[in-house]
């Protein structure tokens, strides 16, 4: 490697897996003896770790990389590297329409990067979106927090709901090994974490690439059975998990939920319409009805389980009436937190080509009216939490007050309290919360819980 590369910088856009791949790059790039900046224009090599979900985001990229791309021209030695969504979909044409980029990796390829800056200061440009078998991570990730972690478990998504590119740019689906994770989750513990979060883009589909059928003819490797696997850990105190899919949720996984301490009661079960036609053109395979058996489920055996979502608004052909099926269903799940998105058309998908297109108008006016319903919705929510002693694993100091500090309750809420971040960084502490807003809280400290004695509420 040149000396004119000693600090590069990572941006990224988009999901928690992405972040997940930016915490394992920039841990391959400390390896090579490299500095992390968190300043671009400080950096000798920059990387773009993208996502291409919807339009806004690719094109939030273009524009960063603009500007890096003039900035090459004055410094040639700068290394530009897209990696992730954007670079799998674009490919070759990224060159084509920014020349001064060096590499063009996708998500599959997060693992090799250490080869490929190698061929790149070989004096090569470099495209690597070829469909792989995805390298075991075997590199100490850099993660952002020393509190709670990611832990990829199954990459790849093989359904094809028709607005979602993610199948085209994550490729099918891959599991790890349950030893491997089971090892990664070994090392945090020893490391201090507290926290894990398994991470999959569809997280129950874990395992179904996995050789193995049990005597009852299930697949060996389930992710319930890799919750019992890995409950063990020692340091761990946490596990969460998602994405889920509801077409795959099962109740042996919700048994689990409730039988495993350590697993938080927290659910993400992304719904995307209320409507069962939109959901048939979705092709997401369930139906609102089901949907809401599995919600019933969940809190039937967890009845304060916290439940968030996913849904799009503006889906093609979507009526007024349809979207107002989704309303309902917010109105009657009553959501902890739920991520709306107006319907964007993406490349290669097949609603993409579809004539019955909504207006930009139509899709923001939804969005907006969904949003209102969500923040009350949340607000309801936070509202049971008043006066309740909540176990909060303490993650950073509130940006906006440094007297106090914040982190999450078993549920996901964020909460607020006073205290010193020195001593109560990675401890559960019991919080009397006294004030619940929508999205978070603020509490009292009363005693800090000792490390290992989390117990459901
Ligand atoms: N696998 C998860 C599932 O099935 O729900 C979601 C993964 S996707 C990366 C995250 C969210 O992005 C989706 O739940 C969906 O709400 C949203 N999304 C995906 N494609 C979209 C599109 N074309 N337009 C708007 N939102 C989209
Ligand atoms: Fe996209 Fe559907 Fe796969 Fe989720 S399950 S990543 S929405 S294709």
């Amino acid at each position: 490697m040149t000396q004119l590369h000693r600090r590069y910088h990572i941006t990224t856009f988009g999901c928690q897996m992405n972040k997940a791949d930016s915490e394992r790059m920039a841990g391959i790039l400390d390896k090579m003896g490299l500095e992390h900046s968190d300043d671009p224009n400080c950096a000798d090599i920059i990387l773009y770790n993208t996502c291409t979900i919807r339009d806004n985001a690719e094109q939030k990229v273009y524009s960063y990389l603009g500007r890096q791309a003039k900035r090459k021209h004055e410094h040639p030695n700068l290394t530009l590297i897209v990696s992730g969504c954007v670079a799998q979909q674009e490919g070759e044409q990224l060159l084509r329409r920014v020349p001064e980029l060096d590499l063009v990796m996708g998500p599959q390829h997060a693992n090799r990067l250490e080869d490929l800056l190698t061929q790149v200061f070989d004096g090569n440009q470099v495209v690597a979106t070829e469909p792989i078998h995805i390298i075991e991570d075997i590199t100490k990730p850099r993660r952002d927090s020393a509190v709670t972690a990611w832990v990829n478990v199954i990459y790849g998504c093989n359904e094809r709901c028709t607005y979602c590119v993610v199948p085209n740019v994550r490729g099918t689906e891959q599991s790890r090994t349950p030893e491997a994770i089971r090892a990664e989750m070994e090392m945090l513990g020893e490391e201090g974490y507290t926290e894990v979060t398994l991470l999959g883009q569809n997280i129950d589909a874990y395992g179904r690439d996995l050789p193995g059928v049990t005597a009852e003819g299930r697949h060996q490797h389930t992710l319930t059975d890799l919750l019992y696997f890995v409950h063990d850990v020692p340091g761990i105190e946490r596990i969460r998990f998602a994405t889920s899919h509801p077409r795959y949720f099962t109740e042996r996984l919700i048994r689990a939920c409730k039988e495993l301490p350590k697993v938080c009661e927290h659910f993400h079960i992304p719904f995307q319409s209320g409507d069962n036609d939109v959901l048939k053109a979705m092709a997401r395979g369930y139906t609102q009805q089901k949907y809401c058996r599995i919600i019933d489920k969940i809190r039937t055996y967890m009845p304060d389980a916290s439940i968030s979502a996913d849904a799009i608004v503006g889906f093609p052909g979507e009526t007024e009436e349809q979207f107002e099926n989704t309303l309902k269903l917010v109105e009657e799940i009553g959501f902890d937190q739920l991520n709306t998105a107006a319907y964007s058309p993406r490349p290669g998908t097949p609603a993409a080509l579809w004539e019955n297109q909504l207006s930009e108008e139509v899709k923001r006016d939804r969005l907006q009216r969904l949003n209102h319903l969500v923040s009350i919705k949340a607000a309801e929510r936070s509202e049971r939490y008043l006066g309740r002693i909540e176990e909060v694993l303490v993650e950073d100091c509130n940006p906006k007050d440094p007297s106090q500090v914040m982190g999450r309750t078993q549920g996901n809420r964020l909460t607020f309290f006073a205290g010193d971040i020195e001593a109560l960084k990675g401890k559960i502490v019991k919080v009397k919360i006294t004030e619940a807003r929508a999205f978070s809280l603020t509490g009292e400290s009363l005693a800090m819980a000792a490390i290992g004695s989390s117990s459901k509420c």
